[in-house]
């Protein structure tokens, strides 16, 4: 299968993660829209968010994207955890964007 983020997974591409274990990583996006833009996600290929089907799985992604909330600095500076899915995510691997700092605005400063 010809995914990006499985090759990551698989370290074909090189990438500095923000987390990585046996299950889980969590690298900057490419195309950051704030000074703070990580993508969470598992490393086994699930296509869209509605195939989560393993609680474990999502309770170890939350608990990533809650320690790089406060690695960040992020917990009282204003944060968007998002998954684009259905078709309106671009890369179907699933993925946790954390983005920040923001108020009701994004912002690059
Ligand atoms: P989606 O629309 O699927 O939720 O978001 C995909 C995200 O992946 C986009 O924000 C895009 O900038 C990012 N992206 C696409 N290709 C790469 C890549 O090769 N490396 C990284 N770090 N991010 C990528
Ligand atoms: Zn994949």
């Amino acid at each position: 299968m010809d995914c990006i983020f499985c090759k990551i997974a698989k370290h074909e591409i090189p990438k500095e993660f923000s987390y990585e274990d046996e299950f889980v990583m969590a690298f900057p996006d490419i195309n950051p829209i704030a000074k703070v833009h990580i993508l969470v996600m598992p490393k086994k290929h699930t296509n869209d968010f509605l195939m989560i089907n393993d609680e474990g799985l999502m309770d170890k992604l939350v608990g990533v994207v809650q320690k790089l909330i406060t690695d960040n600095k992020l917990e009282d500076k204003g944060y968007r955890v998002v998954i684009n899915g259905g078709g309106a995510q671009i890369i179907d691997h699933v993925h946790f964007h954390l983005i920040g700092p923001l108020g009701k605005k994004v912002s690059m400063e």
